[in-house]
């Protein structure tokens, strides 16, 4: 049963079984409301035949009822302390060798009942008359009027009140049903786009909605869109990591391919082929290197010391090492210089810097200049590589952290050989084991500087702790 039928039958039985309590509650409190009228008129009336012919005085009770003045459709009776007839009134005589409620008759007491007499539903009062002053019951006065109107007003009001109900019944039903489709129209879109994507195979398609982005649809809306891009970012790497692999391990297995060649027809090996097959053996193997370091910071089983790290020493270390890959091309200085300590494993923040500077010097145009600053900042260690290269585009920006990311100029330019798109991430990973954060932005009028913030050493490191540090 779809979920709209299943809403129009909740909404109208809940319409139903309201109805229904609220008739029936009508119903009992207008019944009792008319009873209580024709009981408070029997009182009257009997209230007020007994002062008439002063029935509660010594003496025989004599009663004519041509003398007084009742309503035609009253019925009364006086009834003697051997259950004989003493007087009755002459509207209705078809009910004079009866009690009007014999049942009454002996009760001793004032009381109101329903009774049948000659298939009439009657309202009786039955009162004994009782001397003042003694309690001797010397009659039974019975006044008794037909129930028929209260009856009829009950016909009318079950007829009204079910008609009403049924007629609420059907219309909540087609507006539970109406406002249902409202709702899920929406929501049919989304099975349908989602239906589209999986065939056609393009995350790139985004729902649509009209309404407003705020209430439920609208939110389920975003996160489903959300999620789309999401996967079409995922997809999107994922695409572009099986093109970067295949690229990256075609070249190195081709050149390796060809010195074998050569060794073997030229029947003895030569030292330059050797070299070769070596270098490009170190590339593929760094590559596998990176790519198994990521997928264990990615599942946070990256191995980790931690031991204290002297950041501005290991700074000055890296400094040296990589002026040397600079040569003259480029200028390599310290801006500000700190002494601090930080908690971590020295080889991986070394790894960190060492993926900065070379890629400062790998994209900084000759004669262009590097700078590197390291200070304290509040209790935090802030490391910042800053180069005046040509910049990040503004596309690129909130990518380049991601695996195997590389900008478009960087993968059609990159003849090096040797990045692979996998230096940011892994500096991601890094940093971020070690409780950190790194920052880039471009600089003016031109460059880029990459920030790193580490927290600063507070007492002793845990030493020589494998694992993630948080
Ligand atoms: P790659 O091996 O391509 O250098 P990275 O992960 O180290 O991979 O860098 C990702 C991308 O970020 C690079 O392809 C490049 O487009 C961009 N990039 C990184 N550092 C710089 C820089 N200093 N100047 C300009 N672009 C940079």
């Amino acid at each position: 049963m779809s979920l709209r039928v299943r809403l129009a039958l909740l909404y109208t039985a809940i319409m139903g079984g309201t109805l229904l309590l609220f008739g029936a509650a009508v119903y009992i409190t207008v019944s009792i409301s008319l009873t209580n009228q024709l009981d408070r008129m029997l009182e009257y009336v009997a209230r007020d035949i007994i002062a008439q012919t002063k029935a509660s005085t010594p003496g025989p009770i004599q009663i004519d009822f041509s003398t007084i003045d009742l309503s035609p459709d009253l019925l009364v009776q006086v009834w003697g302390p051997n259950q004989e007839l003493l007087a009755y009134s002459y509207n209705l005589p078809g009910y004079l060798q009866t009690s009007l409620d014999p049942e009454g008759l002996r009760s001793g007491k004032s009381i109101f009942r329903n009774t049948v007499v000659a298939d009439d539903e009657l309202r009786v009062l039955s009162v004994p008359l009782v001397i003042s002053g003694s309690n001797r019951v010397i009659a039974v006065l019975q006044a008794a009027v037909l129930r028929e109107p209260i009856g009829a007003t009950q016909r009318v009001l079950v007829f009204v009140l079910s008609i009403g109900t049924l007629i609420a019944m059907v219309v909540a039903g087609f507006a539970g049903w109406y406002s249902t489709n409202q709702v899920l129209e929406p929501l049919e879109v989304v099975t349908e786009t989602a239906t589209q994507i999986t065939r056609a195979d393009d995350l790139s398609r985004r729902i649509m909605y009209q309404g407003p982005p705020e209430d439920e649809v609208g939110q389920l809306i975003q996160a489903f869109n959300q999620t789309l891009e999401r996967l079409e970012n995922l997809f999107n790497t994922q695409r572009r990591f099986l093109a970067d692999v295949g690229h990256e391990l075609r070249t190195p297995l081709t050149v390796i391919k060809g010195n074998i060649d050569l060794m073997r027809r030229m029947n003895c090996t030569d030292d330059e082929s050797m070299d070769s097959i070596n270098n490009e053996v170190d590339r593929l193997t760094r590559m596998v290197g990176d790519l198994l370091l990521l997928a264990q910071a990615e599942t946070g089983n990256m191995p980790l010391a931690s031991k204290t790290v002297e950041l501005d020493t290991l700074m000055l270390e890296v400094l040296q090492q990589m002026r040397v890959l600079a040569k003259d091309r480029l200028i390599l200085k310290i801006e500000e210089i700190d002494q601090v300590l930080v908690c971590g494993d020295e080889d991986r923040l070394k790894q960190v810097l060492v993926n900065l500077i070379g890629n400062a010097i790998k994209y900084t145009p000759a004669g262009g200049e590097i700078i590197l600053s390291l200070a304290k900042v509040d209790n935090r260690a802030r490391l910042s590589v800053s180069d005046s290269g040509p910049g990040i585009p503004a596309e690129d920006l909130p990518h380049i952290f991601e695996r195997f990311y590389r900008g478009e100029k960087s993968r059609t330019r990159s003849k090096d050989g040797k990045g692979f798109g996998l230096g940011l991430s892994i500096a991601y990973w890094i940093v971020r084991s070690h409780g950190g954060q790194i920052d880039v932005a471009n600089r003016e009028p031109t460059g880029t500087v990459f920030t790193i913030w580490l927290p600063l050493m507070e007492g002793k490191c845990m030493e020589d702790k494998t694992g993630p540090l948080k």
